[in-house]
């Protein structure tokens, strides 16, 4: 399909606490955004920040007319907010972006180049992640890594949020009913024609990252449970090895028990099977749990956000 030069181009930035690093978010876009030959619209999302977000961004909607802005009800996590957008977003090709510079602007020349070669789907790949902590670029490379070898939708590592996608990527992934979203999953799943584009990732101009520690691990467990069936699966094999185990092991204890008689000791070796087994089952349980959690969570069809008010 030829893409046409009026085609709008929609910007989608979710802000959560952004302040700071809204004005060099703009002053950084706006020549990018101008210089181009499409029509385009920028889409703010305020996911219910408790700072002077909204007020920056009001105050930036009558600077440049091209700003639309959504405010949240309260907040609901990236995923959420970006969903907000793109179901807001009017254009033939949409582009989320995080508004911290760290994906930086001029890509978005690159990402047209490439739809108008007839991609569907065009990443940016981060060639470097110095900018990032050593911790944080190990675990996301195990997350990529254990999540890939489990799940059918493989997701491309060092990929983020930050891509291009046409408006028939955009409608399938609007028929993806789901409402707990984990967006690279979903954007992985649905497919299409994909090109990369590489680039450096920079640190946060300003403000700080929302991701840490223990959110950043919900976010890995939720991206596991989204896309795959093998945590609960796993159990069955588990299950198979462990009594195979114990029915050789119980074998031998029968069989040494008729050629040496009864002998009592074996207190240490009791406990720690014991233990072993009540931790391995605990485990499973608590793996069960965190789907029949998600069930429960889909069960509910609440709406994926609230949307207060448009500007
Ligand atoms: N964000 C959001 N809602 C949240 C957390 C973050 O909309 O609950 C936005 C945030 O404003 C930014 C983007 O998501 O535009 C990425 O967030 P951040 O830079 O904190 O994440 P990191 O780059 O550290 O992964
Ligand atoms: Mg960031």
């Amino acid at each position: 399909m030829n893409v046409q030069n009026d085609a709008l181009v929609s910007i989608i930035a979710p802000c959560y606490n952004e302040e700071a690093v809204l004005h060099h978010f703009m002053n950084e876009i706006d020549p990018i955004l101008t210089a181009n030959s499409h029509p385009f619209e920028l889409i703010f999302i305020n996911d219910g920040s408790n700072d002077h977000t909204l007020e920056k961004l009001l105050e930036l909607k009558n600077k440049y007319d091209y700003i639309r802005v959504i405010n949240l009800s309260r907040n609901f996590g990236k995923e959420a907010a970006m969903t907000a957008g793109i179901d807001m977003a009017k254009g033939e090709a949409l582009i989320p972006i995080d508004v911290d510079l760290q994906d930086p602007p001029h890509l978005i020349k690159e990402f047209i180049e490439k739809w108008h070669e007839g991609f569907d789907v065009v990443l940016a790949k981060r060639v470097d992640r110095s900018s990032d902590t050593k911790a944080k670029r190990k675990s996301a490379e195990l997350f990529y890594k254990f999540h890939n070898s489990i799940s059918h939708v493989k997701i491309p590592n060092n990929v983020g949020d930050y891509r291009l996608m046409s408006r028939k990527v955009i409608t399938a992934i609007q028929s993806l009913p789901e409402n707990q979203r984990f967006m690279k999953g979903v954007f992985a799943w649905v497919g299409f024609n994909t090109t990369t584009v590489e680039y450096v990732r920079d640190p946060r101009k300003a403000g700080e990252t929302s991701f840490n520690g223990w959110k950043l691990w919900n976010f890995a467990v939720e991206g596991i449970t989204s896309f795959s069936t093998v945590p609960l699966r796993v159990w069955l094999y588990v299950g198979f090895v462990i009594a195979f185990i114990a029915l050789i092991f119980g074998a031998w204890i029968i069989l040494k028990t008729l050629i040496f008689g009864v002998d009592a000791p074996g207190y240490a070796s009791m406990t720690t099977i014991v233990l072993f087994l009540g931790g391995i089952q605990l485990m499973g349980i608590g793996i069960l749990g965190e789907y029949i959690g998600r069930l429960y969570m889909e069960a509910k069809r609440r709406p994926v956000y609230i949307i207060d008010e448009e500007y």
